[in-house]
């Protein structure tokens, strides 16, 4: 079959010819119908060898969408032919964490040699997909997978960073959006579904801010110092509520931390590798600052059910296999509208 490996420390995504693999005991094999490429692959392929972890040659892809197409021996619940998404943050499944559905927080899962597909085991860039576990697997239904598939990750990520904020968002609330890129464009969405707050969107491209504004944002501004005051003055001097800085780097983290109010709360969800500082002179009182983690199982069904109602929905570029490192690239150099999904 057909994949889309980082094969080589430094040398980019490749587009290759790979055994197909078989399920074995207790798996299930997918037929992809579809893969979403995310900016953190690139975090990834940026690492330099010694922090590298994730084995190679490694099958791309953590956002995955397929048809259940053989089945392991002793499993049971889901039958050849079925239309699912598939949860990533693959966890033990027996812990505390993982009973409650959040497999994306479970302490023994690195311990045990488990890892997301697409980040440590075989990911969803393939023309068949390995999942471990049933419990991995939630039914499409009537959701198309290639407008659906970035649900799992660029729909899931900010939702269950804004479900963790809800307190701190009632009607007359102000959130912020520092990024409108995948993520972005569906936190955005997300915030104006389940939430009562103004949302400002910041970016640093025009393209990105036209488009977080079709998505529902009230405000959009330039990611600049200039942001600050004009977050502080549209909100009388009492700033955001809740800030989801989907870059994470040290000049968005400074943003952040100058406009976050007063009891408020900073999710630091991109992984651009600034350092919030958080003590009493540096936020301000009551301040929290969480680094969520992608999200919970029930989280993610409740994210198909809000595009299932037309309330949520990602802006995808669907790009063919031959087309996979085209579309990386397109997504590093910040060119991506939505979300780059390829189709086997
Ligand atoms: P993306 O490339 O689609 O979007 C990034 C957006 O940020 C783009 O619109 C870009 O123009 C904008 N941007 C860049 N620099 C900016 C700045 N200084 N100020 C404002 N906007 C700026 O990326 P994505 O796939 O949406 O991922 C976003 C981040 O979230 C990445 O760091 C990714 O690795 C991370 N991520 C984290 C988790 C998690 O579980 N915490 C999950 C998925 C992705
Ligand atoms: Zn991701
Ligand atoms: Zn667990």
């Amino acid at each position: 079959m057909r994949a889309v490996q980082y094969r080589t420390i430094g040398s980019g995504p490749e587009v290759v010819d790979v055994p197909t693999p078989e399920p074995g005991p207790g798996e299930v094999r997918l037929r992809v119908t579809a893969a979403g490429l995310c900016h953190s692959d690139w975090f990834v392929m940026d690492l330099p060898e010694e922090q590298y972890a994730y084995g190679l040659p490694l099958t791309l892809g953590h956002e995955g969408a397929g048809v259940v197409d053989a089945l392991g021996d002793g499993v049971s619940g889901v039958a050849v032919g079925d239309a699912v998404a598939v949860y990533g943050p693959w966890g033990c499944g027996l812990c505390h964490a993982c009973a409650r559905g959040a497999e994306n927080y479970c302490p023994r899962a690195a311990g045990l040699g488990i890892a997301p597909p697409g980040l440590g085991a075989p990911g969803a860039l393939a023309e068949y997909l390995i999942v471990d576990d049933v419990r991995h697997l939630v039914p499409l239904g009537d959701l198309d997978p290639v407008a659906s598939v970035s649900l799992t990750d660029a729909g899931l990520t900010p939702y269950h960073a804004i479900v963790s904020s809800l307190d701190a968002l009632p009607a007359g609330s102000t959130a912020v959006v520092i990024g409108a890129g995948g993520l972005g464009h569906v936190g955005i969405q997300v915030l104006r579904a389940i939430t009562g707050a103004r949302v400002v969107a910041l970016d640093i491209s025009d393209e990105k801010l036209d488009l977080a504004r079709e998505v529902g944002a009230h405000e959009v501004l330039r990611s600049d110092e200039s942001a600050v005051e004009a977050i502080r003055s549209m909100t009388g001097g009492v700033g955001a509520q809740a800030v989801f800085d989907f870059v994470g780097a040290p000049p968005t983290l400074e943003i952040s931390r100058r406009t976050v109010a007063l009891d408020g709360v900073v999710q630091i969800v991109g992984i651009g590798g600034g350092v919030l500082p958080t003590g009493f002179f540096s936020t301000p009182f009551g301040a929290s600052v969480r680094a969520p983690y992608w999200g919970t199982r029930t989280e993610f069904m409740e994210v198909l059910d809000l595009a299932r109602t037309g309330a949520v929905h990602v802006e995808v570029e669907r790009y063919g296999m031959d087309q996979a490192v085209e579309a990386y690239r397109r997504l590093h150099a910040g060119e991506v509208r939505g979300r780059a999904v390829v189709v086997p």
